[in-house]
């Protein structure tokens, strides 16, 4: 049997140890530092956002940007039953109530099942979006990129717009994805609706070992972010709060990472792009990415009728494989929330298995992983 072939690990190989080191040198590993606004900076550079808050982690951001869109207790959100589970917890946290959509072919979120719920089981009053069902106010929809790929952004934005919804993007998945074409061109995966989220967990394409950013054009919306991820701090030497903040700011010894993380994120990329296409080249179908964007490529989709098969087979040939989440309106915790006429979700949850995706990912490995597809293929 071949060495072990890891779903998608961390790659650390740029400058990562000569940044942290010389945090650690100059003795600044804490919530402040100069590495953290320079990697504020770097990400709303390059997403091309005007600001940027950095945090301890995508879920950090997801919980703050639900705040600073004014999600409070009792309000419903419209969120994805196909995603991580981490997308739709700050919903909770704020002890608002989510309401699962289905999704399209991009695995995001169905705007034209967004649309048929707007219409027909609510009412737009006084430029307020009510739930028929449960009488609550619907203020917001938190749209997340899947696995790199991009939602139907020019669609469901036209439906927040029409029924005065804010968008937050969760894009911990999908960062350096952009539109390539349509009236979004150019603009990246986050950036789109009123505040967007990245995570540089250990699994996603950049990490620092854990971390999330938040980015926003909205002034308002990125000064309470980074107001709230500091403790909500009024005065830095009496120590005055106004508000309860929470301990969510990102450390220097993080932000060291993720800048030398991100100084590779193009070339991560472009690994991606051609393992990818070298999968595909020798056989093995992938679901595909949108074709107005640029995907950054994080994962690889794998469609199959023999899912739990075919993940247990490569797991004993030494290969790390891992079926899409079991969907969140199943989950006990969610069991009583509303979900709207899901069915595509549960086709791709049954369908889907990820391949090995990591940027140091080999040809060899690529080659090794088809070969074993195949032989499961031809015996079963
Ligand atoms: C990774 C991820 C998150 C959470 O990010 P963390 O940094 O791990 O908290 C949220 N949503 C989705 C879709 C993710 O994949």
């Amino acid at each position: 049997m071949g060495h072990f072939i890891p779903l998608s690990v961390p790659n650390l190989k740029g400058k990562e140890l000569d940044y942290v080191t010389h945090a650690v040198e100059t003795e600044w590993v804490s919530t402040a530092g100069p590495y953290i606004s320079d990697f504020e900076h770097n990400i709303a550079k390059y997403v091309g956002a005007s600001e940027a808050v950095a945090c301890q982690s995508g879920t950090a951001g997801l919980h703050l940007a639900l705040i600073a869109c004014g999600i409070s207790r009792g309000d419903e959100v419209i969120v994805p039953t196909l995603t991580f589970i981490a997308a739709v917890n700050p919903v909770k946290y704020l002890e608002a109530e989510p309401v699962f959509m289905d999704c399209d072919d991009s695995l995001a979120m169905d705007p034209y099942k967004l649309e048929e719920f707007c219409k027909q089981e609510c009412y737009f009053k006084e430029n307020i979006l009510f739930n028929k069902k449960s009488g609550r106010q619907i203020k917001a929809i938190i749209v997340v990129h899947i696995f790199g790929n991009m939602a139907d952004m020019e669609r469901i934005m036209q439906i927040a717009q029409r029924y005065n919804l804010k968008v937050i993007e969760d894009a911990t998945e999908a960062l350096g994805t952009y539109y390539i074409s349509g009236m979004y061109k150019d603009k990246f995966a986050g950036t789109i609706g009123d505040i967007g989220v990245y995570s540089f967990n250990g699994n996603k394409i950049i990490t620092t070992g854990g971390g999330g950013m938040i980015v926003s054009n909205n002034k308002e919306y990125i000064n309470r972010c980074r107001y709230l991820s500091t403790q909500a701090k009024d005065d830095t030497l009496y120590f005055l709060h106004d508000e309860i903040g929470y301990n969510y700011r990102m450390t220097n010894l993080q932000a060291a990472l993720g800048l030398a993380q991100l100084e590779q994120l193009e070339s991560f990329i472009s690994t991606k792009q051609t393992n990818y296409m070298d999968y595909q080249s020798h056989g093995i179908p992938l679901l595909k990415f949108r074709d107005t964007i640029r995907p950054n490529y994080w994962f690889y989709s794998y469609l199959t009728h023999e899912r739990d098969n075919l993940l247990q087979y490569l797991s004993n040939q030494n290969i790390q494989t891992r079926p899409i989440w079991r969907l969140i309106h199943t989950l006990r915790p969610y069991k009583e929330a509303q979900a709207y006429n899901i069915e595509k979700a549960l086709y791709y949850y049954d369908h889907v298995l990820n391949l090995p995706c990591s940027t140091n990912l080999t040809g060899n490995e690529v080659a090794v992983v088809v070969n074993e597809i195949s032989k499961f293929v031809k015996n079963n």
